[in-house]
């Protein structure tokens, strides 16, 4: 082929390539395919690391490139091209071509492989700047992005307290969000018992950072720890001047890096807020009896109307049923549409409960996506169909979700398991037996396939 028709066909192919990648792993992959066109078997791209003074491999960061042979070659070369720039330079079965970020040497592209003669050392130079320029704006974009992903969590964070009060909800979701931000880590949360200088695992279940009591109870003010070489730090939240909590990134390979530590301690703040805004809302809330997000009772007047209805029951003899409700497959509505249309859901639900009862039915948030009903003066043959005609209209149910904006869904559906109970006062002596029988109903009812009603 001639020399201009292949720089042609070389440029037209890279730059089909910058164009289509969003990520440095789709550069990376479509760079390997343009030189495997011109020879090479495989590429390598390293750049330099400011933070950390050393070269990483562009697509995996997090790898630590400093006590291997090649690694030390490669710094070797870093160097000499430095001190004495070079187009390229050939070593053993390998090429080293510098890559620049505004005119500095800030990388290396290794090539492994006999390239075509025709790359010669006036086309390189080309090549080498082309994709100088692709990693700059790869690195741009993903920062980019990143940022719009901050304030999203962020955003996410602040409006937690908008609907939701509960700390035993808002922390595992809360724990989430920032999992899937700073997804290279894993992330804990902590609370601090209020009574003695200890930390309690909050979320996820466990922790596996071996010595995390001793570096929590190094916590002094609102200042970050980093231990084990960075690889773990601690975020402590903070209320007033007083330790509330932690959060806790941890990566068993590599350290934090600045700007994540930079974002985790701003996130942190926002946890706090947040943290404190809830504690604040359930002290307030303590007497109140009414579920904030679905206007239905909350648990603790569950508990009271069941002690009345089963005692009204037993002594007027009349019969009285339970029925417990949980939605199926919550969660992946939560992590496939957000909290937010989560939260809808749990409204939606709330509301056609509400319209399909009677007047003096007792419907109640039980806790997160659980209700619990009690129908008074209604024998279980009727209070079976009660759950199956629930059952029927949440199926069917569609839940408009346009406004959330969700690519390619406008609305969405769910269904429930049901789990139903009379009250037997020869054999219930606690008003909790009735509503654990229905309870009792409910899981047989999710472990035979869940969008069905039980009678235990
Ligand atoms: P199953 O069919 O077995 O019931 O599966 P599931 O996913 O519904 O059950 P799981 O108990 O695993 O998940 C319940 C989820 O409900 C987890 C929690 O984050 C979410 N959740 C609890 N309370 C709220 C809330 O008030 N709002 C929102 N959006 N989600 C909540
Ligand atoms: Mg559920
Ligand atoms: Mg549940």
């Amino acid at each position: 082929m001639l020399k201009e028709d292949l720089l042609y066909k070389l440029i037209y192919e890279i730059t089909s390539v910058f164009e289509s990648s969003n990520s440095a792993s789709e550069l990376v992959l479509g760079l390997k395919q343009v030189f495997r066109g011109i020879g090479a078997v495989d590429i390598v791209i390293y750049t330099y690391d400011e933070i950390t003074k050393n070269l990483k491999n562009f697509i995996k960061p997090w790898e630590n490139l400093l006590n291997n042979i090649e690694a030390e070659k490669l710094n070797l070369i870093y160097n000499s091209l430095i001190k004495e720039p070079k187009t390229l330079i050939k070593k053993e079965d390998k090429l080293y071509i510098p890559l620049y970020k505004q005119r500095k040497i800030n990388g290396i592209l290794s090539v492994e492989g006999k390239l075509s003669k025709e790359i010669n050392e006036e086309i390189v130079p080309l090549l080498s700047r082309q994709i100088s320029l692709a990693i700059s704006h790869i690195k741009y974009l993903e920062n980019a992005n990143n940022n719009t992903k901050f304030y999203e969590t962020i955003r996410n964070i602040t409006k937690l307290t908008e609907t939701q009060y509960d700390l035993s909800y808002i922390l595992p979701i809360m724990g989430e969000m920032i999992d899937g931000f700073i997804s290279e880590h894993l992330i804990y949360i902590f609370l601090k018992k209020t009574s003695k200088k200890e930390y309690k695992l909050i979320w996820p279940k466990k922790c596996s950072i071996t010595n995390i009591n001793d570096y929590l109870l190094e916590i002094k003010d609102n200042s970050v720890i980093t231990k084990d070489e960075g690889k773990t730090c601690i975020f402590p939240l903070y209320e007033e001047g007083k330790i509330t909590g932690a959060i806790v990134a941890y990566n068993p390979v590599d350290s934090l890096n600045k700007n994540e530590i930079k974002y985790l301690e701003q996130l942190t703040v926002q946890a706090s807020i947040t943290v404190n805004r809830a504690k604040e809302y359930m002290k307030v809330l303590e007497n109140a009896t009414l579920d904030a997000l679905t206007g239905l009772n909350n648990r603790h007047m569950f508990h009271q109307r069941l002690k009345e209805t089963t005692s009204n029951a037993k002594r007027q003899k009349t019969d009285l049923c339970c029925i417990m409700t949980d939605i199926d497959f919550f969660k992946s509505v939560n992590d496939t549409y957000g909290h937010s249309v989560g939260d809808l859901v749990l409204k939606t639900v709330a509301k056609t409960i509400k319209k399909e009862l009677r007047e003096y039915d007792i419907a109640s948030r039980y806790g997160g996506e659980e209700f619990a009903i009690l129908l008074p003066n209604t024998p279980i043959d009727e209070a079976y169909k009660v759950a199956q005609r629930l059952r029927s209209k949440i199926e069917k149910k569609k839940i408009n979700i346009e406004e959330y904006k969700i690519e390619g869904t406008k609305e969405i559906s769910v269904t429930i398991s049901i789990g139903v109970a009379k009250f037997n006062d020869k054999i219930m002596k606690d008003p909790e037996d009735l509503y654990i029988l229905a309870d009792k109903g409910l899981y047989i009812a999710k472990e035979s396939g869940r969008n069905r009603v039980v009678i235990p």
